[in-house]
């Protein structure tokens, strides 16, 4: 469970931390009140679920005087993984929106009983306080029927709401608007190919600040190669792991999820530690690297295809900021295309948005770290601004 506490006025964080491994017995949580000295606080203490991380993290705004009970609090913004369908913005949250996200669950059962009962707390701390969901699958609701549906029975589909949703929309919806910022145009004017390449990784193609098609499906497991996640798959594999391996539907489940991507290839999920091996010679990360690169690649190729002209191309999340080699080897023969990247220009280590291509490039290749808690921050705070205005007027 990440969180932030962001003063709108100027965007500044006034606190951040996280609440890692909930469930075990090694759990910790990290705080930081920036607002205040500064300095970074631990707890390393089993917390059981995701209400008692939530109480601990009040507990430790309250210490720094930033306690949710507040005055100046003006809202909270929860990310919803899975809005389906009927989500497109954020929304703020009442017992018709939590009886939907709750209908969802079977879309997103890992996510959506969790973010769940991150709002039901939050609510029960500050029941007066208007609670946002910016939902993680909203920047996809534009995309065109062609993109968004499989091709296979549509009354199955429909009864079942399968259909493409994408995720990360968060993440894409604000780097996709840096982008144009950082090459001086309004998002209208620009069409971006965002790859968030994380631990779980989706490209989305964007034309004019509109999301037109994205890598991942009816759950994160589609598209690109992950840290865990297989990504793309002939569907007949399953059927053939399930009759001829023997495997039931959980265990397959679990294959593609969970021991697949980076780790099933070579046992690591870490970037760097892939690179280190591949520095040293070991062939089964090179393999895994040259694979993940590979799909990146026949995405970007894609996206450039379905929006016919490209102004960017941009990197985010933890490999996305950080692996240089990745960059480079994705745009790698593509100067036809107009893509290509400046050595120097793309080791160059920075937390800041910039541009790694060289002068001459036709395509922006850019560098964006993404931050979906100021975006999410934003888009509450647009909302609950607007309410009040509409109350006032
Ligand atoms: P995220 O899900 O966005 O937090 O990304 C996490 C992933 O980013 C890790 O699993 C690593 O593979 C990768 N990563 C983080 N830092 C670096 C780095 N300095 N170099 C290469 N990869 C990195």
């Amino acid at each position: 469970m990440k969180y932030q506490l962001l003063d709108m006025r100027d965007n500044a964080r006034l606190a951040v931390g996280l609440v890692e491994r909930i469930g075990e017995e090694t759990s910790r949580l990290k705080h930081t009140p920036l607002a205040t000295d500064g300095a970074a606080r631990e707890q390393n203490r089993p917390i059981a679920d995701h209400e008692e991380a939530l109480k601990a993290v009040a507990a430790e705004l309250a210490h720094d005087g930033l306690g949710l009970d507040s005055p100046e609090l003006a809202a909270i913004g929860h990310r919803v993984v899975h809005g389906g369908k009927q989500f497109t913005e954020p929304t703020v949250i009442d017992d018709a929106v939590l009886k939907e996200v709750e209908r969802l669950i079977p879309v997103a059962p890992l996510h959506n009983p969790a973010n769940l009962t991150g709002i039901r707390t939050a609510m029960s701390l500050r029941p007066d306080l208007p609670q946002v969901a910016v939902f993680d699958t909203a920047f996809h609701t534009t995309m065109p029927e062609s993109a968004a549906r499989y091709a296979i029975d549509v009354q199955t589909a429909d009864q079942h709401r399968i259909r493409r949703y994408g995720f990360h929309g968060t993440s894409h919806a604000y780097v996709s608007r840096k982008t144009a910022e950082l090459l001086g145009k309004r998002p209208e004017d620009v069409n971006v190919i965002v790859l968030h390449l994380g631990n779980g990784a989706s490209a989305s193609a964007v034309r004019g600040g509109v999301c037109v098609d994205t890598s991942m499906g009816l759950t994160p497991l589609e598209g690109l190669v992950m840290g865990t996640r297989s990504g793309d798959i002939d569907p007949a594999v399953i059927f053939h792991l399930m009759r001829v391996g023997e495997m039931s539907a959980d265990e397959v489940d679990v294959l593609l999820n969970k021991r697949s991507g980076l780790i099933g290839l070579c046992g690591d999920n870490d970037m760097r530690e892939i690179r280190r091996r591949i520095d040293e010679g070991d062939e089964e990360a090179r393999l895994a690297f040259e694979i993940y690169v590979h799909r990146l690649k026949k995405y970007i190729g894609a996206y450039y295809a379905v929006l016919g002209r490209v102004d960017a191309v941009a990197f985010t999340a933890g490999v996305g900021e950080n692996a240089a080699p990745v960059r480079e080897a994705a745009v790698a023969g593509l100067e036809e295309l107009g893509l290509a990247v400046d050595g120097e220009l793309n080791s160059v280590r920075s937390d800041e948005a910039r541009i790694v291509s060289p002068e001459y490039a036709r395509v922006a290749v850019a560098v964006v770290p993404t931050d979906e808690e100021l975006e999410i921050a934003r888009q509450t705070y647009a909302l609950v601004a607007n309410r009040a205005g509409e109350r006032n007027d």
